[in-house]
């Protein structure tokens, strides 16, 4: 983008880099909104899991200490990466969502809980699940191999490194109630992880289809003269090579015509410059309305053609030229401006042995020069 906004001259640029800045001022602020909603939701899963915990301690398996302090420690957490990313500096990093560490973080976390209060470790370890799932949807092979090789870490520390009872409550009523909370939370969370990761899907899939057909649309254009439909000159010359090419390995005739539009000048100064351009399209629409399927047709330059013709021979082209003449001198012209006419004259030559397109074209160059000086509308032959 630099080199396309610098190749232009000093205003222009200007605009460009304004447009530019612009974006990326309208991009950043999008991002940094989305940053905002994925913490606001992670924040609303802190307080849950403080309702829950309340629960318990109100069971009288943990203490409200536990619950707050869950609460807090979250919501400081959250606060925290708020203010980052209002600072920008989420910005610094390839991922600005800055998952791995923050997975991380709140996973030693929720280790450090189960061992404050493994009398609820089940709520702790099953929100690992989620923050996991959650981490592993934008973090590479190799960051989820890391973040999962530290939660092990902290597993084994917790399980073989200590001999604290991790507990499920079940004990009483509102000990099952919130367990059942605990689960109901964490299949929720999972779902909701499943639908986030089947929309991104999709919508990468819409973005991969969308490329491809803006992929298609640019080479089509590469390839296609705008005003006639016609190839356009690096077309027609690459398709020349190629059937110059293919005529050398088959030993078959190729024709070629230049064939250029009379007194087009005139035609301009006359009638004016659109009515030159639909004489150009409804010439170039005619064209290919007469050719066969395997001949190609492309915009030489301003109103010169080139006309390729596999497999005919010098007769053959030359009546195949002849006959798009009288097509193009029988056209209603009049219907486009009063008084309107157009002819075309063509050179018409076939490959020789070995030769290549310069010669070639030189040849139809100047057949159709003694086409013109002939006296135009006709065809000549080289
Ligand atoms: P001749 O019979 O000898 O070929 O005469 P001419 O007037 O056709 O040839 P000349 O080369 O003097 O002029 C060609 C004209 O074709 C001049 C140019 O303005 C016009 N032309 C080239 N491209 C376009 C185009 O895309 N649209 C229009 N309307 N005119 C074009
Ligand atoms: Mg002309
Ligand atoms: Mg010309």
């Amino acid at each position: 983008m630099g080199s396309a906004a610098s190749s232009f001259p000093g205003p222009i640029a200007g605009v460009l880099e304004g447009d530019r800045s612009k974006l990326t001022a309208e991009r950043l602020a999008r991002r940094a909104k989305q940053r905002r909603q994925i913490q606001s939701m992670i924040g609303a899963c802190f307080v849950l899991d403080a309702v829950v915990l309340l629960i318990y301690a109100h069971a009288g398996t943990t203490s409200v200490a536990v619950a707050t302090g869950y609460a807090l420690t979250g919501l400081t957490l959250v606060a925290i990466y708020v203010l980052l990313s209002e600072l920008g500096v989420h910005e610094r990093f390839g991922d600005h969502y800055l998952v791995a560490p923050q997975s991380a973080i709140n996973m030693v976390n929720l280790l450090v809980f189960t061992y404050i209060a493994p009398e609820v470790g089940v709520l702790f370890l099953c929100n690992l699940f989620v923050v996991f799932g959650f981490g592993a949807l934008r973090t590479s092979t190799r960051q989820t191999a890391i973040i999962w090789t530290v939660m092990v870490i902290g597993l084994a520390a917790l399980f073989l490194g200590t001999d604290k009872p991790i507990g499920m409550p079940t004990g009483t009523r509102l000990d099952r109630l919130a367990t059942m909370l605990v689960f109901a939370l964490t299949i929720g969370r999972c779902m909701c992880l499943g639908i986030f990761s089947s929309s991104m899907q999709q919508s990468l899939y819409q973005s991969g289809l969308k490329l491809k057909e803006a992929y298609r649309r640019i080479e089509q254009l590469a390839e296609i003269d705008e005003l006639t439909g016609a190839f356009n000159r690096r077309s027609i010359m690459r398709v020349l090579d190629e059937e110059i090419a293919r005529s050398a390995r088959s030993g078959s005739t190729t024709a070629v015509a230049l064939i250029d539009l009379d007194h087009f000048k005139r035609i301009n100064d006359v009638h004016g410059h659109p009515i030159g351009d639909e004489a150009l399209r409804t010439f170039a629409i005619s064209m290919f309305a007469n050719i066969r399927s395997i001949d190609r047709f492309g915009r030489y330059g301003g109103e010169e053609f080139l006309l390729v013709l596999p497999d005919l021979s010098q007769d053959q082209a030359m009546r195949a030229l002849e006959r798009l003449r009288g097509i193009i001198a029988d056209l209603d012209w009049s219907a486009f401006s009063p008084g309107m006419k157009v002819t075309i004259s063509a050179g018409v030559t076939t490959l020789k042995p070995r030769e290549n397109s310069d010669t070639l074209l030189a040849r139809a160059d100047g057949a159709l020069y003694a086409a013109k000086a002939r006296g135009r509308n006709r065809i000549a032959g080289a």
